[in-house]
């Protein structure tokens, strides 16, 4: 049995019902087996792929509060601390009722060749809790915020592990943990990233990953001979990611008809007016059929099937496995021709296989959404310096980043004969560099 088998193999056996870890360890060994393959006496003699697919640390507590009823609720929390190999843990926090060790560790997995990809010094990690904001008053966030970072704070550092937030995290629960850790710590330091502005925080994070996505598409169809501008886009999801990629993906031009949240999607013939969408969820934290009460030209639907609207270009923003075959085979039947990724994993691997099959252009999430990691690197970088950069001088460097990772994914794929193979250059792309560092630095 070759060594990648073998693995994948060990690893769903060890990991018992972790899906979606075994899911994305098996998507990225599948693509690194022409690399693995050449080395696969060394590979073998070092244990390099057991090293790889096992976290450094996996740390899990409870999480103790009180509601506002005065009744106490117990959460599960979690952080893995998957690999140090090129920098400090760096990854975000997710706080959904769906969070289990297995996503979490699919995440933290996913987030090593990612944080690779941005050239940037930052190495693996995730973490998050059963905790769900949505419905909860400020008082019960915070409650569940600071008994979270009560366990959390022993943990993590500004050199040693810097989370961010991810689903159900924004600025409103960062600033609750980063108050709670620096009472407990008693030390102003760059512990997380997507602070607030007063308090260390960079322009351009919250916009990041969704810019970031626009920028790296721009570049995959640039140099397939095509332009964003007039295309026709749909977006899932409607929270950090999708609001700054349809506001990015605007101001290229293209018309944005779709959004979604959890519930159902809108769908706007005279494309999406993102005003009144960030009221929606971001100040009123609302649901996205309320954008059908404000805007006559827009259609509300209940449930699934945001994928059925015709459109040019699809950006799954929303969660996992969230884009299935079927979705697929709608969207190209109805002539899309390129799909790039701003959550993590939103393709099911039969979804993604058939896309790529189908000579659509795919770019996925680890390098289609790395800018939101990347800028909580320059935060990190902001904040050893005692500095703050402008917003052009961050959204430059952030264009910059993923210009850079667009060509070393399309460099990757094509020197392993697989030119427009994006899926197979980011693994390959992201690898490289983490074995290169896990090898210099011993058994470890
Ligand atoms: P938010 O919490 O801001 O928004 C998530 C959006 O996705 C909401 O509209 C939410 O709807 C929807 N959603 C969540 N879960 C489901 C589900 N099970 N089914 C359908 N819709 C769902 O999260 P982000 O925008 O930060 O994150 C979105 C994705 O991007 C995630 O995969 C995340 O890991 C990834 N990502 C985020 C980065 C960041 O910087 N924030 C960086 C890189 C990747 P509802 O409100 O109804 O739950």
């Amino acid at each position: 049995m070759s060594y990648v088998d073998e693995i994948y193999e060990k690893v769903v056996a060890k990991n018992p019902s972790e899906t979606e870890f075994h899911q994305a360890v098996k998507e990225v060994l599948d693509s690194l087996r022409c690399v693995i393959d050449k080395n696969e006496e060394k590979f073998r003699r070092d244990a390099l792929l057991e090293r790889l697919t096992e976290p450094e640390r996996i740390i899990s507590f409870r999480v103790p509060w009180v509601d506002d009823k005065g009744q106490v609720q117990v959460n599960k929390g979690f952080r893995v601390q998957f690999s140090s190999a090129i920098g400090p843990y760096k990854g975000g926090l997710r706080f959904h009722p769906s969070v289990n060790q297995g996503i979490i560790k699919f995440l933290g997995f996913e987030q090593i060749f990612k944080n690779s990809l941005t050239g940037l010094p930052i190495g693996g990690g995730k973490g998050g809790s059963d905790f769900d904001p949505k419905g909860k008053s400020d008082r019960e966030v915070m409650a569940f915020c600071q008994s979270f970072m009560t366990e959390l704070f022993k943990y993590i550092g500004a050199d040693t592990d810097v989370p961010a937030g991810d689903i159900g995290v924004g600025a409103r629960e960062i600033g609750f943990m980063y108050g709670q850790y620096k009472r407990l710590k008693d030390v102003y330091e760059g512990v997380l990233t997507g602070k607030g502005l007063s308090y260390g925080g960079s322009l351009a994070r919250k916009q990041a990953t969704g810019y970031g996505l626009v920028y790296i598409l721009n570049e995959m169809l640039k140099d397939n001979n095509k332009a964003l501008e007039g295309q026709t886009v749909v977006v899932s999801g409607s929270g950090n990611v999708a609001i700054y990629a349809v506001e990015k993906a605007q101001q290229f031009g293209a018309k944005v008809v779709a959004m979604s949240d959890s519930n159902g999607y809108i769908y706007d013939a005279d494309g999406i007016d993102l005003d009144i969408v960030k009221d929606i969820k971001e100040v009123k934290r609302g649901r996205i059929k309320e954008y059908a009460d404000a805007k006559p030209s827009a259609v509300y639907t209940e449930g699934k099937g945001i994928w059925t609207v015709k459109c040019d270009i699809a950006l799954p923003c929303a969660t996992q496995n969230e884009l299935n075959l079927d979705d697929a085979k709608a969207l190209i039947a109805n002539g899309c021709f390129a799909v790039a990724e701003g959550a993590n994993m939103p393709t099911t691997r039969e979804a993604t296989d058939y896309i790529q099959e189908q000579k659509i252009l795919f770019m996925p999430g680890k390098a289609a959404n790395a800018g939101g990691v990347a800028t909580s690197a320059l935060e990190m970088s902001q904040n050893s310096q005692r500095l703050s950069w402008s917003f052009e001088e961050v959204d430059a460097k952030l264009h910059d980043i993923m210009v850079n990772i667009y060509a070393k994914v399309a460099d990757a794929a094509s020197r392993y004969d697989m030119p427009k193979n994006y899926v197979a250059g980011a693994n390959i792309a992201g690898f490289e560099k983490v074995v290169e560092a896990m090898e210099a630095q011993g058994i470890v």
